[in-house]
């Protein structure tokens, strides 16, 4: 049978935003609630339990395929396994049995930029491609791989890591432990380090304005916004992880060539500067022949992951039902 509804989980460092969502990829219920971070593991799956329940009010088991589950962490695909993450104490717990014990549902776990990209390429700017990458830029830098019309996820689903791409030997450290790779010049700490500097340096730039004089108090996203703006200082810290994400991308198009690079992320669609240069960078340094992929802002906003786990879990129930 084909079920009308999804349940979509995106499950962050802050927040959990869980969705019901439609085949078509409409969103009927959501509901969104703070993370329990500090008050432990079970906690953290308690909360998604509850989330799963509030978005279900009014609808029948039945009536439902599945729940998919984005998570900031590395999933092994196949045994559908924790095994490592930075931002949650969740690494080795059985958070699928957990929930299916108490849900009911079948349940499938993935790398949060996996089901990102499923959710463009499913409902959003990479629909209809067969293959582009996905990019998302907040606080880390992740993203996915879409290949040959499906998630490209490697041996055990770790793959698609585009962050941890080096792009410097011995550059500065990267919050994986690594040194020089994109999220080290890319991903939020790097940019407010950046703009501190900056705000010192640069008189008369907004940014400490923006931040009420108080240095420490600069975040990325009043970066983005004085690089909006135009502020001298804004856009040349946004322009260098513009540059950066570029370089990053040649050999990711050199090795791959994509159709199209798909920017997510809130500090990704909030700032053309970063897409205008990225696309730059492709232009002047890919090889021969795939210097027409389209690098393009995310359409899904916020509603990426939720969406995404969702159309997941759409695919798992209809691959079990024979539906495929
Ligand atoms: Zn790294």
């Amino acid at each position: 049978m084909r079920s009308a509804y999804a349940i979509g989980l995106d499950v962050g460092g802050t927040r959990i935003a869980a969705g019901l969502m439609e085949r078509k990829g409409r969103i009927v219920h959501e509901s969104k609630v703070s993370t329990p971070k500090e008050a432990g593991p079970f906690a953290i799956v308690d909360a998604m339990i509850a989330a799963i329940g509030d978005v279900m009010a009014g609808v029948q088991p039945s009536e439902v395929a599945g729940v998919g589950i984005g998570l900031p962490a590395q999933i092994d695909f196949a045994h559908q396994s924790v095994e490592y993450c930075t931002n949650l104490p969740i690494a080795g717990l059985d958070v699928r049995g957990l929930i299916m014990s108490r849900v009911k549902f079948p349940v499938t776990m993935d790398n949060d930029g996996h089901t990102a990209a499923f959710g463009e390429s499913c409902f959003g700017a990479a629909k209809s491609l067969r293959d582009f990458v996905m990019i998302t830029l907040g606080t880390g830098v992740g993203g996915g791989l879409f290949l040959e019309g499906r998630i490209n996820r490697g041996s055990r689903g770790f793959g698609g890591e585009v962050g941890h791409v080096v792009l410097e030997v011995s550059g500065p450290p990267c919050p994986c432990g690594g040194r020089g790779h994109l999220e080290s010049y890319a991903g939020r700490p790097a940019i407010i380090r950046e703009a501190r500097e900056a705000a010192g340096t640069y008189r008369g730039s907004s940014l400490a304005r923006r931040a009420g004089g108080d240095i420490e108090a600069i975040t990325a996203e009043m970066v983005v916004e004085a690089a909006n703006a135009g502020d001298k200082a804004g856009v040349e810290i946004m322009g260098r992880v513009g540059d950066m994400l570029g370089e990053a991308l040649v050999g990711l198009v050199n090795v791959l060539n994509p159709q199209a690079i798909v920017v997510g992320g809130g500090i990704g669609e909030s700032c053309p500067l970063v897409i205008e240069r990225a696309a730059a960078r492709i232009q002047d340094e890919a090889l021969a022949g795939r210097r027409d992929v389209r690098v393009v802002p995310a359409l899904l906003g916020n509603d990426a992951g939720v969406a995404g786990a969702a159309a997941l879990a759409f695919e798992d129930h209809d691959s079990r039902e024979g539906l495929h």
